[in-house]
């Protein structure tokens, strides 16, 4: 058998959207802002597209940017929450310790610019505290930016509350829903959001394309200029078959989105209940405020990087919280801020799922994962130490 189960990383993209696709990489090639008969007509999908997307969101079409990823959504604004600030002489932002590198390393790149950086901390099932973010709030507080969904640990975030506190602070809040969007129904206007990323490719989209909701009178700054596409904010010919399979598979997973959670939070619940029956594991993130789609659990004793190579072996496609660095191995910067010691973050494993998934495949995870986990600690001096009582298990 072979599973899948790396969704968080990417999706497969939905045959509805590769379809929908098709006619604007031949037929309909046109540049959108020519003013020819084709381009109107590529004109009018890229509108067709953003009212789609907006709907989706229940936002305004003109609130909608059109960008390369959640990446560069993240970063432009970011950058132009800071700008924001820094012209009326703010210049702290307020953010979290498990955010996606997207986000951290462009806060890194202002503190070298003269921001200060407050990364609240997260309880210990990954979820930020709404009085620790009213308790950081200053005068000089430009941004405070939060992630809706956790890409690793699959939490989902207060945002309802946190929108509020920035709200009637008078602070801008930007929210990274790239793990969101498409997974759990958001809607913009009761959230208090002003800015919000996503990413095509997380939802069964396209690579390379994602888009910027921006609330009406929030200032945006290019990241690239050129051209007076995205009404000036964001300049190159737009990527319409790209823009087009986006609108396509959100619609088609906003559509359904209700149901699909109805059918993967009991796999969700399966899986965890048959890998927390291994000893001495721990899930990671909360067990309800969670994805649909996301499991993540430690197992005391192994190192993370073996246990997906010999997953990959039996067909399990999964990933590890730790990312392998230019030859070093940093435990996963979320995993630790849960409160997870560097050995035990280091023997962690993420399972993503699709609509597709099935229990079978659940139970194939869980009987392949089992022996694995069972082989490497066999082999591990970590582990001998822990069962020969000269060292103590962390996860009872
Ligand atoms: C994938 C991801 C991103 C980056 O999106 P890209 O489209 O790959 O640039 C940002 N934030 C989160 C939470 C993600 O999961």
């Amino acid at each position: 058998m072979k599973v899948y189960a790396d969704n968080a990383a990417t999706t497969k993209m939905s045959k509805t959207a590769i379809k929908a696709m098709l006619p604007y990489f031949d037929g309909c090639y046109a540049n959108s802002s020519s003013l020819h008969t084709p381009g109107q007509l590529a004109k009018d999908a890229l509108a067709s597209a953003r009212a789609d997307i907006a709907a989706t969101l229940n936002c305004k079409p003109n609130e909608i940017y059109f960008t390369s990823g959640g990446s560069e959504s993240d970063n432009q604004a970011i950058i132009s929450a800071a700008a924001v600030g820094e012209r009326k002489g703010k210049k702290h932002i307020i953010s979290s310790a498990i955010e996606h590198h997207a986000v951290l390393h462009t806060l890194d790149k202002l503190k070298k610019r003269g921001f200060e950086i407050t990364l609240l901390p997260v309880h210990e099932n990954g979820i930020v505290r709404p009085e620790d973010l009213k308790a950081a709030l200053r005068d000089d507080t430009a941004l405070v930016t939060i992630m809706f969904a956790n890409n690793e640990i699959g939490t989902i975030q207060p945002i309802a509350e946190l929108g509020k506190i920035c709200r009637s602070h008078g602070v801008l809040f930007h929210t990274d829903a790239v793990q969101a969007v498409g997974h759990v129904n958001i809607d913009i206007p009761s959230l208090n959001i002003d800015m919000l990323s996503l990413s095509a490719h997380k939802f069964h989209g396209p690579k390379g394309v994602g888009a910027l909701y921006v609330r009406t009178g929030v200032a945006l700054t290019n990241l690239i200029d050129g051209g007076a596409q995205e009404r000036g904010k964001r300049a190159g010919t737009e990527n319409i078959p790209a823009i087009v399979g986006m609108a396509a598979a959100l619609k088609e997973c906003a559509a359904k989105i209700d149901a699909t959670a109805k059918k993967l939070v009991p796999l969700r619940e399966r899986l965890i209940d048959g890998l927390l029956g291994i000893p001495h594991t721990a899930l990671n993130g909360d067990r309800t405020e969670r994805l649909p789609n996301n499991v993540n659990v430690c197992f005391e004793g192994i190192e993370g990087e073996s246990l997906l190579l010999m997953l990959d072996g039996c067909g399990v496609y999964a990933s590890s919280g730790s990312a392998c660095t230019s030859g070093s191995l940093d435990p996963s910067h979320v995993l630790l801020a849960i409160g997870r010691p560097h050995d035990v973050a280091h023997g962690s494993l993420r399972l993503t799922f699709a609509e597709d998934a099935t229990a079978e495949q659940i139970d194939y995870i869980i009987e392949q994962t089992e022996k694995v986990v069972a082989y490497l600690r066999n082999m591990s001096p970590v582990w001998k130490d822990l069962t020969e009582g000269k060292k103590n298990y962390v996860i009872q």
